[in-house]
């Protein structure tokens, strides 16, 4: 279609045109190693890494963008929203400190990249997309490449999935104003919740929220970061 030709040729333009010579496999591991070299000092744990390269993150992005999948960057993904940059995904996933019979709660499916990369960790992940037909592609794209481990639901993840709460990780992948309280709630005690907090337009801050076994919560900075707003009635 003609819409998808011009962003498709301005992408091109701005970033190269993919060796089409590359095989996606390699492609994955090329990212991998991009990220560990992006972090530093501070580089994602194993469990991490090997779970990246895993996820063929080439099937989470629009068929004509698929040859800009293990680009270190974000790509769009219809209805204004994005899959998150690989750094950032490996950073906020290994913030979690997820363990392999962890339940984790993900408030913005989108692509339902994320979600699959903390599906090759732990031992369940709950999802919740507010635009219904991401949240449904979403579904449908974990079903059939096997992640059977991912429930998705449609609606505001401001206010969680009560039922199935409490969580050992909550991951929120849109910018709030503020840690949802409902949120903080469905957190277990010697849990932790990553979410950016800040206004679109204005600096917005990675934070890392811990509630410590006593029940105590402390929140720390972690670094700048840019997301798409997380919406809602709430
Ligand atoms: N984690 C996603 C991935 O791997 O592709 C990327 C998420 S994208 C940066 C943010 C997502 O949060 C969008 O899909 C958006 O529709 C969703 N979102 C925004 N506000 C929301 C809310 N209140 N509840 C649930 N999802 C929300």
């Amino acid at each position: 279609m003609k819409w998808q030709f011009v962003p498709g040729a301005l992408f091109a333009l701005c970033w190269g045109f993919p060796s089409y010579g590359e095989d996606y496999a390699a492609l994955r591991q090329k990212m991998v190693a991009e990220v560990i070299a992006a972090s530093g000092s501070a580089p994602p744990s194993s469990a991490v890494t090997a779970a990246m390269g895993k996820v063929e993150r080439h099937r989470f992005v629009p068929s004509w963008l698929a040859l800009f999948g293990y680009r270190n960057q974000p790509l769009p993904i219809g209805y204004g929203q994005t899959i998150s940059q690989p750094i950032v995904v490996a950073l906020m996933t290994d913030l979690l400190r997820v363990k392999g019979g962890d339940k984790i709660l993900e408030i913005g499916t989108g692509s339902g990249y994320q979600a699959a990369v903390l599906a090759e960790i732990a031992k369940s992940v709950y999802s919740i997309e507010i635009i219904e037909p991401l949240g449904q592609q979403a579904t449908e794209r974990l079903q059939s490449l096997g992640y059977h481990n991912v429930q998705i639901r449609l609606g505001d993840g401001y206010y969680g999935w009560p039922e199935a709460a409490p969580f050992d990780g909550i991951i929120v992948t849109a910018a709030a104003s503020h840690v949802p309280p409902p949120l903080l709630k469905q957190l277990k005690p010697g849990g932790r919740m990553v979410i950016p907090l800040g206004a679109s337009f204005m600096t917005q801050y990675l934070m890392l929220v811990e509630k410590k076994p006593d029940g105590s919560v402390s929140s720390r900075q972690i670094e700048p970061v840019r997301f798409v707003p997380l919406t809602g009635g709430h």
